[in-house]
């Protein structure tokens, strides 16, 4: 499920595979400084639509598994790492706080995770969600995959 839980009250800003580019001089110089620009966006950012930026946004759990990490780190800000039962990794990025689940602990589908933050490496309030095939480190090549196919469910 989408882990922004009033998603009707956002939009997609960066989508997967989409390159790191911007007009805002503050913003480029942010990628830049990350290693980010004109690189391939690995994962899905979902922001606040205009009239909602005054709001807070939970985050919720957008499959079942296991909370492998459950912190901070100078890029993803505090993040939370969940293995599905496909042995899928689930990356949600830039919490405002530490995630309110922890290490070790089974998660649910639709469960309360945090809030939409911008810590670590942010221009802006945005939750980044990335997906792995395996939760294995470093990152092996074309391992991301799209997350839209979580997020946005077949009827
Ligand atoms: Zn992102």
């Amino acid at each position: 499920m989408h882990p922004v839980k009033e998603a009707e009250k956002t939009r997609v800003s960066m989508d997967f595979g989409q390159r790191y580019y911007s007009d805002n001089p503050a913003e480029a110089e942010i990628f830049r400084k990350a290693g980010l620009w004109g690189k391939p966006h690995l994962g899905v950012d979902t922001c606040p639509l205009p009239e909602f930026k005054g709001q807070e946004f939970v985050i919720v759990a957008p499959i079942s598994g296991e909370v492998i990490r459950s912190g901070f780190a100078p890029d993803y800000g505090f993040h939370l790492r969940i293995v599905d039962s496909e042995g899928r990794l689930h990356i949600l990025a830039h919490l405002k706080t530490a995630p309110i689940v922890k290490l070790g602990m089974q998660v649910y589908e639709g469960q309360d995770i945090g809030w939409m933050g911008s810590t670590g490496n942010s221009s802006g309030r945005h939750l980044h969600y990335e997906v792995r095939t395996t939760a294995v480190l470093p990152p092996p090549p074309k391992c991301r995959i799209d997350p839209n196919q979580f997020m946005f469910e077949a009827e």
